[in-house]
């Protein structure tokens, strides 16, 4: 599916389409231009006006159904602690709407999409990511036909929003805005490298189901790196190569590998890690998960990268084979190169970092 072909949930974020590009030598550009000189990738950015950090926010109204024109009120169903810094938010629409559903489905048959949290008292909102429901959701049927919500957020001590969120009350309303389609996964699609840094995990639970769920043979391997074990405590390695070296949160500069194998175990799995698990038994074969922790010094290299590609059939298009990176700001240049803004558009940017180092042919690369 591409974006033209959304059905009316979607329709308004048509609007900006954007493209994204393997290529490394200019920036992003409008895509009038872009099509003449630049090579596409069959993925679509949507909606890039509605991310503007610390916007105003004023629209608000009595709607139940969740849109991209006003905020909606959601109710704190739940929120429980993931590890020290971050929490699993559920959230229940405050009225039923039988079009949540379909909003819902239309978002996750396209690939990643966000919704917009509103902070009332400064009037500012903050994207974040729904989780796919898995058999480790805890959600009943019920929930799911009453449009529950799910997000892993992690506090900011001194963020504005996800400090807010984790010192509302449970019972207390949130509202929100959306869906925000970030990257539209081509029907194409048969092999993604997910390359997540912290949060970014979300966008990669998101694209493993949206791909997995479209039926097929398709993969998804995910590199998943953290600061700290509590992160994703109980997690293990499907090829388990983390390679010792120092991490990205704390040096951004060259970094040299050694030899070393460092297994990351823990007895009990945070609910992330359950979420992944579910996610690999519902599709059994298709989903891989390697786990880096900072603390333990194990980092995403080329090494892995190489790996992870080098274990995918060759494909002549772009489509099939897609790398997503998300995180960390610090992150995603790290590994692909910073995202630009231009004219109030947040745009890819050209590819760099360890991606383009590795120069990797036929291999789709977004950021998210
Ligand atoms: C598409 C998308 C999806 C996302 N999904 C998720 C998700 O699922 N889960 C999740 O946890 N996050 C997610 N995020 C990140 C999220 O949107 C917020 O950016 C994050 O929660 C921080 O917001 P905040 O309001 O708490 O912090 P902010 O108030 O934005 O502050 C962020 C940091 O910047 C510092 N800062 C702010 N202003 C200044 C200044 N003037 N000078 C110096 N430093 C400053 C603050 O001290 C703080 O440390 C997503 C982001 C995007 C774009």
């Amino acid at each position: 599916m591409n974006c033209l072909q959304c059905r009316s949930g979607l329709r308004a974020a048509t609007k900006s389409v954007r493209y994204a590009s393997t290529s490394t030598s200019t920036p992003a550009i409008s895509p009038a231009s872009k099509s003449r000189n630049r090579r596409w990738l069959g993925i679509l950015f949507v909606g890039a006006t509605a991310t503007a950090t610390g916007a105003y926010i004023r629209q608000s109204n009595d709607s139940a159904t969740l849109n991209q024109e006003t905020f909606t009120k959601y109710r704190l169903v739940s929120r429980e602690p993931v590890s020290a810094t971050s929490s699993l938010f559920t959230l229940r629409p405050r009225k039923f709407s039988e079009t949540n559903y379909d909003v819902y489905e239309e978002a996750w048959a396209t690939g990643v999409w966000s919704v917009m949290f509103k902070q009332p008292q400064l009037q500012i909102g903050r994207d974040y990511t729904p989780l796919p429901t898995t058999a480790a959701t805890g959600l009943t049927i019920e929930d799911e036909n009453e449009g529950c919500l799910r997000f892993f957020i992690r506090k900011d001590p001194f963020g504005e929003v996800s400090r807010y969120l984790h010192t509302i009350d449970v019972g207390a309303d949130v509202e929100m805005r959306g869906p925000k389609i970030e990257c539209v996964i081509p029907k194409e699609t048969e092999n993604i490298l997910f390359i997540a840094g912290g949060t970014g995990i979300a966008p990669a639970l998101q694209a493993g189901y949206s791909l997995l769920s479209r039926g097929g043979k398709s993969k998804i391997h995910i590199l998943w790196a953290n600061r700290l074990k509590d992160d994703c405590a109980g997690g293990q390695s499907d090829s388990l190569k983390p390679v010792p070296s120092r991490g990205w949160f704390s040096w951004f500069g060259k970094r040299e590998s050694v030899p070393d194998i460092v297994a990351v175990r823990d007895e009990d799995q945070s609910l992330i890690v359950r979420e992944l698990e579910a996610l690999k038994s519902q599709y059994p074969g298709q989903v891989t998960v390697d786990y880096y922790l900072d603390e333990e010094n194990t980092f995403i290299g080329k090494e892995a990268i190489r790996a992870s590609i080098d274990s995918v059939p060759a494909s002549d298009s772009d489509k099939n084979n897609l790398i997503l990176v998300s995180g960390p700001e610090g992150f995603i240049s790290y590994m692909a190169g910073p995202k630009l803004w231009a004219q109030g558009l947040e745009l890819q940017g050209p590819l760099n970092g360890v991606i383009k180092e590795l120069d990797l042919k036929e291999w789709g690369v977004w950021k998210l």
